[in-house]
């Protein structure tokens, strides 16, 4: 049986002292995780019954995805259904990332950020723009090192938002790369490529940001936001599964370079070790209550577990938004901000480093095909 969750519920409330031991975070954000994406995978089910969307038997895997833990000691295991849209699967892929790029990661000299869009698109072209994103990076990684002999390192993700007011859909490349030479040749590739097949008007050098990223730990954090979802829960459920169906059998997350030699294997089962559990117990996440039980009514964590996670969380989030840490890297909040606004003609100013203004406006100017 396990009894930590009473335990600790006894020790905030004489001690008044509300922490939550690391070891049992695993324990609430799973459970905190199989509640959103319960919640989110219900309306992307009733809506694919509706519009007979092909993902509907898809959708139900990730439903029953976790639905049972089985514990033994200290070892927590459970099925897990690997697809995109599931928050409990995307954060584990995450880790697993992370774990698995780490080493390199360390290695690289000035990580940056970079973000590429284009123009929004309707709906119905969003699977063809999603095609020509993945050849048009390609295309310029493969053309930045054979004219300019630079191999670029890092990854890439592809996220979409929907606006509801115009109905379009607004694709977009997150790409850590790991110098800032890279990070701007990256640019200028990438909006020569669309400036020669949609037009200059619709490339704006205003909505391709390149962000510095500071040290180890912002690497990682920027990192952790860049292999998430494709697209927020938060968005209209029509759009995500319009997303998931465009995106189907596609990869989200894509390294290159020397990351791209770490290969990443994504097992069926989680299992999740949490030091000082023991008992052996069958847990059902029982969603009325949104907590996972066992046979005898108790749960794996408590509310209070639950709320003290949830006010670091927010707490954490608060430090980072400080607008005294200018340099802290807070990609998720400054590109939500930034919007295609002004059409700027190929190579012109905007691009906030000096140094390599020069740089840009040549490369600008070089068409590739
Ligand atoms: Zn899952």
């Amino acid at each position: 049986m396990c009894n930590s969750s009473s335990f600790l519920l006894d020790t905030l409330e004489t001690s008044g002292y509300h922490y939550l031991p690391k070891q049992r975070e695993v324990l609430v954000k799973r459970t905190l995780q199989k509640a959103t994406t319960l919640e989110n995978t219900f309306k992307l089910i009733d809506h694919s019954r509706k519009i007979n969307s092909p993902l509907l038997k898809a959708y139900w895997t990730t439903y029953y995805c976790g639905g049972a833990m089985l514990q033994e000691g200290e070892k927590f295991s459970f099925r897990r259904c690997k697809k995109k849209w599931c928050r409990t699967c995307s954060h584990i892929r995450t880790a697993e990332l992370i774990n698995g790029y780490k080493h390199l990661l360390e290695d690289f000299k000035e990580p940056k950020l970079v973000v590429l869009t284009m123009k929004n698109c309707p709906g119905r072209e969003l699977k063809a723009y999603y095609q020509k994103m993945v050849d048009a990076f390609k295309l310029a990684t493969r053309n930045i090192t054979k004219t300019h002999g630079l191999k670029l390192n890092g990854i890439r993700t592809w996220e979409c938002t929907y606006n509801k007011e115009t109905d379009e859909y607004h694709p977009h490349f997150n790409v850590v790369v790991d110098t800032q030479e890279g990070a701007e040749l990256l640019r200028s590739y990438w909006m020569n490529y669309w400036q020669s097949r949609v037009g200059a008007k619709h490339i704006s050098i205003n909505a391709q940001s390149i962000q510095d990223i500071q040290g180890t730990d912002g690497l990682l954090e920027v990192f952790k936001y860049t292999t998430k979802l494709a697209v927020k829960h938060e968005e209209e459920t029509k759009a995500q599964d319009w997303i998931y169906q465009c995106t189907k059998g596609r990869r989200i997350a894509q390294s290159f370079g020397t990351l791209r030699k770490v290969k990443i294997k994504e097992k069926s089962i989680q299992v999740d070790e949490v030091k000082g559990e023991q008992g052996n117990e069958i847990w059902i996440f029982e969603n009325d209550v949104k907590h996972y039980v066992n046979a005898h009514g108790e749960t794996l964590v408590s509310d209070d577990e639950k709320a003290v996670y949830l006010r670091e969380k927010q707490r954490t989030k608060e430090l980072k938004n400080q607008p005294n840490e200018r340099n802290n890297v807070h990609p998720q909040r400054r590109i939500e901000r930034r919007t295609p606004s002004t059409n700027r003609s190929p190579g012109s100013s905007g691009i906030q480093t000096n140094k390599r203004e020069g740089a840009t406006s040549k490369h600008g100017s070089k068409p590739f095909s």
